[in-house]
């Protein structure tokens, strides 16, 4: 029952990050008014708001005036489904599984937000820092310690590397909202989990961009958002890339 129980948990959570991820760049409440169509303004009722299911039946339309409803409606309900679970495997009781969650629901907004306005909102990734910190004293998967070096460490790489990147193109290469992200990943997931989501994030992000520069012809000027990257190599890390890491640091170790 319990895999089944949060799955649906999510996709109701992800049609709340919907309108989170609508509303929050333009800085209007997540609360009022109800949910509307954004062009002819109708209430959407309760029956063609149900996740995932209402999109499909309506074909992807406002059932009023037709507009054409965004995919990223029900892709963001599903994926919030599959973390839900992949949360609920992982987890050692309802505490972690909430708090962590709660985590990826963040990452899903600030992704999301990103990829369309290219700015991570401080409304999430701010309070994500402490609030990281206070719940690492009822984790059992990480010290307040973690946590705090977690932050130093995922917002003064990130310092470091715009300040480098800055001095050598006068250019910004990543900007301070990538800084206070991985600073939040780092509150949440300590310093292990921080290094983890910036060389993996880093990674992916470079062989998309190569690809796009290949494939699509972009120039280095076009710029790729890296919320996304650092919020999947969070993710990454969180599902499992924790015990490679910890594997990968036994075999440094001398026997
Ligand atoms: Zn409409």
């Amino acid at each position: 029952m319990g895999p089944v129980i949060v799955f649906l948990f999510g996709l109701i959570v992800g049609s709340f990050l919907n309108v989170c991820i609508h509303r929050i760049p333009r800085s209007e409440s997540v609360l009022f008014p109800p949910s509307h169509c954004p062009r002819c303004s109708r209430r959407i009722t309760w029956r063609d708001n149900i996740p995932v299911l209402s999109f499909l039946l309506l074909g992807g339309r406002c059932r009023v005036c037709r507009e054409k409803i965004s995919p990223r409606y029900p892709l963001v309900e599903l994926l919030t489904a599959f973390f839900s679970i992949g949360i609920f495997l992982i987890s050692s009781g309802p505490v972690e599984y909430l708090v962590y969650f709660i985590f990826t629901a963040a990452l899903i907004v600030i992704s999301f937000i990103d990829l369309q306005h290219r700015i991570v909102p401080n409304v999430i990734s701010i309070p994500g820092i402490p609030l990281g910190f206070l719940a690492s004293f009822f984790l059992p998967r990480i010290t307040w310690v973690d946590s705090l070096l977690g932050i130093l460490l995922g917002g003064g790489i990130i310092y470091l590397v715009i300040a480098v990147y800055y001095l050598f193109t006068r250019r910004e290469g990543m900007g301070a909202g990538d800084l206070k992200l991985l600073a939040m990943i780092g509150a949440f997931l300590g310093w292990k989990g921080a290094a983890f989501s910036l060389v993996s994030g880093a990674l992916a992000g470079s062989i998309l961009g190569l690809a796009l520069i290949l494939v699509k012809g972009w120039t280095r000027r076009d710029q790729i958002p890296f919320g996304p990257f650092l919020s999947l190599g969070a993710a990454g890390f969180l599902l499992g890339g924790a015990r490679l890491v910890d594997w990968y640091l036994s075999i440094l170790r001398p026997v």
